[in-house]
């Protein structure tokens, strides 16, 4: 059964459709009874839940992607709130679908023939191949549109693929890895499905992480990896290519960012009606009202503003800048709240089992990843202005 969300203040959820809120209401149920109760153990020990895989990509997940091929009709808006949903329990988990539907289907639904799409996207939404997404380079990270240094080679029917990646998110354990790299021919960006074990091909866990701890990601080495022409994604002929892939996933990211400060000022919520400080519950002192509201508010205008970059996008009408925006708005939103959040808790809001501390702590790297905030503000700055400042 749905029941509208305290922190949804303005009532977005009433945009949905019966069977959207009806899934969201599932995804809502399993999230809290299954990983809610063992993300902060996982967190510590920096492991991912696999056995949560399967369950979480029986929800239809993956197919946010894919929308088309959902057991209903379904909007944009939903698939937002739904990534919301997620991301309000637990970011690593978000993220994980983030990179296997986001980017890694994103990729070949947006970048690959009809043959490539047909061949894997079923595979990948039903979990029977893992993917990563490996753009971001030791060397090149924000200017990755010009600065990448693998290099892709023809030789005959093959390419040859070679160079690293760093920081590729689900890498240590997928099936295929989505490598972008330039042709030495042309100079242009294009995009490879790889399988993980192609030789020449290796993953390592870079450790030490103190955001997003779940999240397994990885250095990638390619050694003179041989990777047929028929699995180069065959619409990616620029990085204007990949470019496309990203504007979703910044807006995927923007919503997500929303359900990681909903998560913190909900913990905060309820930590304020119990905590008891000079003789009443701390949520009956003027200075925590003051700060419970301003997040309500930072997370009300970031809602606002996600539920229409998604209208947007089944308009048709959305532009790069407009998940940029909402990336870089969104995020550094969420970064405020949760501090809010993690203050509202005093020493308690530092201690996992209190929950603020783990939406705290992944904020940063939600805040960083799929292009800091400044260059999705020059994203924005471009489109004001119409001058590019990135160089
Ligand atoms: P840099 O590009 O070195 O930037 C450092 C700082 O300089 C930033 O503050 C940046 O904003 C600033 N800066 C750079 N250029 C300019 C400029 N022109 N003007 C003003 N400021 C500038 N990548 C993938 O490909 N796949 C993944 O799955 C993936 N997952 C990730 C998961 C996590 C947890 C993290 C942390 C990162 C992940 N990334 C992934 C990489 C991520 O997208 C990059 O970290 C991000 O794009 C920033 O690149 P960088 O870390 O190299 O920082």
């Amino acid at each position: 059964i749905f029941e509208p969300l305290a922190s949804d203040f303005y009532g977005f959820e009433s945009l949905l459709t019966a069977p959207e809120q009806e899934a969201i209401a599932r995804l809502r149920a399993w999230a809290e009874t299954e990983a809610k109760p063992i993300v902060n153990e996982y967190w510590e020990r920096a492991e991912f839940p696999k056995h949560l895989i399967t369950p979480l990509l029986e929800l239809d997940v993956a197919r946010w992607a894919w929308p088309e091929t959902m057991p209903f009709e379904n909007s944009a808006v939903f698939r937002g709130l739904a990534s919301m949903e997620l991301s309000r329990i637990d970011a690593s988990i978000s993220t994980f679908v983030g990179v296997q539907d986001g980017l890694t289907m994103g990729s070949i639904s947006e970048c690959g023939s009809q043959e490539q799409q047909d061949e894997w996207l079923p595979k990948l939404a039903s979990g029977e191949v893992l993917g990563a997404f490996g753009l971001t380079e030791p060397q090149s990270g924000s200017d990755s549109a010009q600065g990448l240094r693998t290099t892709a080679t023809r030789d005959g029917d093959d390419w040859i693929l070679s160079g690293s990646k760093r920081w590729i998110g689900n890498a240590t354990f997928s099936d295929i890895t989505i490598i972008w790299a330039k042709d030495t021919a042309d100079g242009q960006v294009k995009g490879f499905i790889v399988p993980t074990d192609s030789p020449g091909y290796s993953a390592t866990k870079i450790e030490g992480k103190i955001s997003l701890r779940m999240v397994q990601n990885a250095d990638i080495t390619l050694e003179n990896v041989r990777v047929p022409e028929r699995l180069r994604l065959q619409h990616a002929n620029s990085f204007r290519d990949t470019a496309k892939v990203l504007r979703l996933t910044r807006a995927g990211v923007a919503w997500s960012s929303v359900g990681v400060a909903v998560g913190a000022y909900e913990a905060a919520v309820a930590y304020a009606k119990e905590r008891v400080q000079f003789g009443k519950p701390i949520a009956g002192h003027q200075l925590i009202q003051d700060l419970l509201s301003k997040c309500l508010g930072n997370i009300t205008a970031s809602m606002a503003m996600c539920v229409r970059v998604s209208q947007m996008l089944d308009e048709g009408t959305q532009r790069d800048e407009h998940s940029a925006l909402a990336k870089a708005f969104c995020t550094a939103r969420m970064r405020e709240t949760v501090a809010w959040a993690r203050e509202i808790m005093g020493g308690n809001g530092i201690v996992l089992d209190y929950h603020a501390a783990r939406f705290f702590a992944d904020a940063e790297a939600l805040y960083s990843y799929e292009g800091t905030r400044e260059m999705n503000a020059l994203i924005v700055g471009r489109a004001i202005t119409g001058t590019a400042a990135f160089v």
